[in-house]
């Protein structure tokens, strides 16, 4: 029967949810600081030299989000009118205001996903990259990968299978950025370094702010021109700030953090599992991202709710992310609040 809601609600809307605790929150009143957009910031600096030796790239430059950071990304690598490549669904084709086309310049191709959920294939990208051609074709500039793939499940792309996406973009004449907004979790997933997720990429986005917990901030990587350029559009875009060390100190805790991101993939299988001993038809997780498939995703959601439990209705299912502010009681008092499938 229905459980009556006890307690405050297992929010699993998103890992963006969670915040700081109390080691956080004193990191970030202890930190050190500059002004970052006159002269420099310490703390941001050994924000973004820690996230630089994480990721293998040459530097890195601290944005207050994971938007900006690709944004600033794709202002960099495009003229307007250029065209770029994703997966289908990818966060910066359908969450990010369309700023790819407006801020960018940037002309969008979506590829379908042919190589399993989130997954494109090198003959994807050599298939649709115009080799010159009349006056009038597009020039193709980019490739965006996502890893994880957040529309798709939360899927993850393998070192190898990463390898010869770069390989084949970069064989096209394309450059490759990375929106590694969960790449942690890929890392954590695969047993492997985030830097062998991003190895071949020329530029890549993390996010500090979705499972590892910092309240804001993420980073965008790559050689050391192009932070220079970086640091300038993110100037312009509104995003230099000053004394921003009191976030960067939360970001360096965060990184502390990857590691336990594993829990929250036990958690999210336990979750499919529990689902899927209640009825419901449900894959295995990859990491901290489900998505059950319902006929009608909004009641579900609504239903769910009123037993105190937040999730998020996607065209075809309700989504549910794990993170470090829900337990293994909360997930079993999901997966009890559930209604009986059909
Ligand atoms: C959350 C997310 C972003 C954007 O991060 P914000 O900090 O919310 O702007 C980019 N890409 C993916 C895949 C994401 O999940």
């Amino acid at each position: 029967m229905t459980p009556p809601p006890t307690g405050p609600p297992v929010d699993l809307r998103s890992d963006t949810v969670t915040r700081p605790d109390a080691r956080m929150r004193e990191a970030m009143a202890r930190a050190e600081v500059g002004d970052d957009v006159l002269d420099g910031d310490p703390t941001m600096r050994a924000l973004e030299e820690e996230v630089a030796g994480l990721l293998g790239t040459e530097g890195a430059l601290w944005v207050p989000s994971g938007s900006m950071g690709n944004l600033i990304a794709l202002c960099v690598h495009l003229d307007r009118g250029d065209r770029f490549l994703a997966p289908d669904r990818a966060h910066i084709l359908d969450h990010e205001v369309g700023t790819a086309a407006w801020l960018a310049g940037g002309m969008p191709r979506a590829l379908p996903w042919t190589a399993g959920p989130g997954a494109i294939s090198p003959a994807d990208i050599t298939r649709v990259v115009g080799r010159g051609g009349p006056y009038f074709a597009l020039r193709d500039r980019l490739l965006c990968l996502e890893n994880t793939h957040n529309a798709a499940g939360g899927t993850v792309t393998t070192p190898p299978e990463h390898r010869r996406l770069t390989d084949a973009a970069h064989a096209a004449g394309l450059l490759v950025h990375l929106d590694g907004a969960r790449l942690w979790n890929a890392a954590v997933a695969l047993g492997v370094t985030p830097a062998e997720l991003a190895e071949g990429a020329d530029t890549v986005q993390v996010c500090l702010s979705k499972g590892l917990g910092a309240p804001v901030g993420s980073v965008v990587a790559g050689d050391r021109a192009f932070v220079e350029e970086a640091r300038r559009v993110r100037k312009m875009l509104g995003g230099g700030v000053r004394q921003g060390g009191v976030l960067a100190a939360a970001g360096l805790v965060a990184l502390e953090r990857v590691d336990r991101l594993a829990e929250d993939h036990d958690h999210a299988r336990l979750l499919a599992a529990g689902l899927a001993d209640r009825g419901w038809r449900t894959g295995v997780p990859r990491t901290n991202i489900l998505v059950l498939p319902v006929d009608d995703p909004q009641r579900t959601v609504s239903v769910l709710a009123e037993r105190g439990v937040l999730t998020v209705p996607t065209d075809t299912g309700v989504r549910m992310i794990t993170h470090c502010d829900v337990s293994r009681a909360d997930i079993l008092r999901a997966v009890e609040s559930f209604p009986p499938p059909g």
